[in-house]
């Protein structure tokens, strides 16, 4: 199976890499300015690319490399993310934050599916994952985190858009809240393992056999009322 993987030097994209690896599939793996302990690693299954997925010349770039070996690519996996602006009150939301949550949470996955649609139509599994959040609840919303919240719902509805045109050519779209991981983003006291989250992913959402019960779904493949 071949996985291309955004934001995939540290965190979640990082955990999803080595994953990947470990079971014996082609990970095409980006990085936005340093690919960290990726730059070390041998496994001649890894392929690195310097994507900003903001930046429609980067994933040109990447897309031309791709055709030029008749690579196929079986699941994208939009992770790269962004929180910013965490104030509790819409009297500190700045509009700054606001464009760049949107820039990188709901615009580049948005370009990253428009860019490699053509691969992923010629591979076998036609699947696109969106690493949402549970901070775009439309139930129950907490307060604060407003750029991120906003911008994971326009993730969201990137999905169930992507569904209502591409579900004819077999090609299939899912949100995934990732859960609340120990990474750069979720900080030290958050409770689950980006390892075991990616595990997750691959074996309860990418490779599952029967169809999912929702497009939004939690890392066990629950349907998440978001
Ligand atoms: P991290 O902050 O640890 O990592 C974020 C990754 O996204 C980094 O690789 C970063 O690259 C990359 N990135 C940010 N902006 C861009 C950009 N413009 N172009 C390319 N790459 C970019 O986050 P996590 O691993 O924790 O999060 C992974 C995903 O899970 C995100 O979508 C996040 O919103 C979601 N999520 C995380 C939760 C958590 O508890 N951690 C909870 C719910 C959802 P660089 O190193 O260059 O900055």
């Amino acid at each position: 199976m071949n996985v291309f993987i955004t934001g995939a030097n540290r965190g979640l994209g990082r955990a999803l890499v080595q994953y990947a690896l470990n079971n014996h599939h082609h990970v095409f793996a980006t990085y936005r300015n340093d690919p960290g302990d990726l730059k070390n690693d041998t496994d001649e299954r890894l392929s690195l690319f310097q994507v900003d997925v903001t930046n429609d010349h980067d994933l040109e770039n990447v897309v031309d490399e791709l055709k030029r070996s008749d690579t196929e690519i079986d699941v994208l996996i939009n992770n790269a993310g962004l929180l910013i602006g965490r104030e509790a009150s819409i009297d500190f939301v700045s509009k700054e934050d606001l464009m760049k949550s949107f820039e990188v949470n709901a615009v580049g996955p948005a370009l990253c599916v428009k860019h490699l649609l053509p691969l992923l139509k010629s591979g076998e599994m036609k699947k696109i994952i969106n690493i949402s959040s549970d901070s775009a609840r439309l139930m129950n919303p907490y307060a604060g985190d407003y750029p991120y919240g906003m911008a994971k719902v326009a993730l969201n509805m990137l999905t169930k858009k992507l569904n209502a045109e591409l579900n004819k050519d077999q090609l299939q779209c899912i949100s995934v809240h990732p859960g609340w991981m120990h990474t750069d983003m979720g900080g030290e006291h958050a409770p689950e393992d980006p390892n075991t989250i990616a595990q997750s992913i691959f074996e309860k959402i990418i490779l599952r056999n029967e169809r999912l019960p929702s497009d939004v779904v939690d890392f066990n493949g629950e349907a998440m009322n978001l």
